[in-house]
């Protein structure tokens, strides 16, 4: 399926994982990348389609609703884990945003901290930071 990608962002091949998204042109600090478009399905649909893929490409909204970007996603979907991120995600009004935490160049890939995901508290992780919590999920403890 062809992914119509947000404005200022491209998609290619990642060192951490698969696809990963990048930026095309400068991004600012704490200003907007770009908002996470997909799919808005249930909680209890977006747990039973993550049963059964190995890359989930779901995000929670709230308890009760996620965003399936693997379904008319704009390429934000491709952003992978980091332990060291250079974005972070906002919740604002039903929508996600991916916001910028610090300044971003053109050619870096954007990545977030997932904090929290459908994938099992063991999944390990590979972003490769030197600061690597070696798991994806952040472990309550
Ligand atoms: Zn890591």
């Amino acid at each position: 399926m062809k992914v119509k990608l947000a404005p200022g962002i491209g998609i290619a091949k990642s060192a951490i994982d698969g696809k990963g998204c990048f930026a095309a042109r400068f991004f600012p600090a704490r200003r907007k990348i770009a908002e996470y478009a997909g799919e808005r399905i249930s909680t209890s649909e977006a747990v039973q389609r993550a049963a059964r893929r190995a890359k989930h490409r779901m995000c929670a909204v709230d308890e009760n609703w996620s965003i399936d970007g693997s379904r008319g996603g704009n390429g934000t979907h491709y952003i992978n884990h980091s332990c060291e991120p250079n974005s972070f995600m906002m919740i604002t009004h039903s929508h996600i945003l991916f916001m910028a935490l610090r300044d971003i160049h053109p050619g870096e890939e954007i990545t977030i901290d997932y904090v929290q995901t459908y994938h099992s508290d063991r999944k390990r992780c590979r972003c490769g930071a030197p600061s690597c919590r070696a798991t994806i999920n952040k472990s309550a403890t």
